[in-house]
């Protein structure tokens, strides 16, 4: 999939859209999920321009892939839910139900959050 410079994420990087912005540095920016999903939801992605985390894994570097898992630790704790704990997710293509094409973890925590998926079908 080539990268659409126009999707949602791409805009609120370039600042054309605003975010509540949580963490920035060189490679990473983190902001509010504007549907939270739980008490804490947050957006961490990567700076460059990577559809999912298929791209991501294949084409960036690895100081850009450590950075964003870095980023996603120090943000936790941060938050203090590195105890009782978070649970982080990663949407990837149709089946993985991902809608804003470009990379993004999500962190979620401030309660119990059940079941990871609904059931095997
Ligand atoms: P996905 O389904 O792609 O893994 O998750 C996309 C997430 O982006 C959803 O949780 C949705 O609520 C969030 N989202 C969509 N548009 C915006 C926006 O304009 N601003 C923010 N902060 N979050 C958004």
């Amino acid at each position: 999939m080539t990268y659409d410079t126009n999707n949602i994420f791409a805009k609120i990087l370039r600042g054309e859209i605003p975010c509540q912005k949580v963490y920035e540095d060189s490679h990473v920016l983190a902001f509010n999920d504007i549907v939270p999903k739980a008490p804490v939801h947050i957006l961490v992605l990567p700076k460059g321009a990577y559809t999912d985390m298929d791209d991501f894994t294949r084409r960036a570097s690895a100081e850009e892939i450590a950075a964003l898992f870095r980023a996603l630790g120090q943000i936790a704790r941060d938050k203090g839910l590195d105890q009782p704990g978070y649970r982080t997710i990663v949407n990837c293509g149709s089946d993985g139900g991902q809608e804003v094409p470009h990379l993004h973890l999500h962190l979620l925590g401030g309660r119990r959050l059940g079941r990871m998926v609904e059931k095997a079908a």
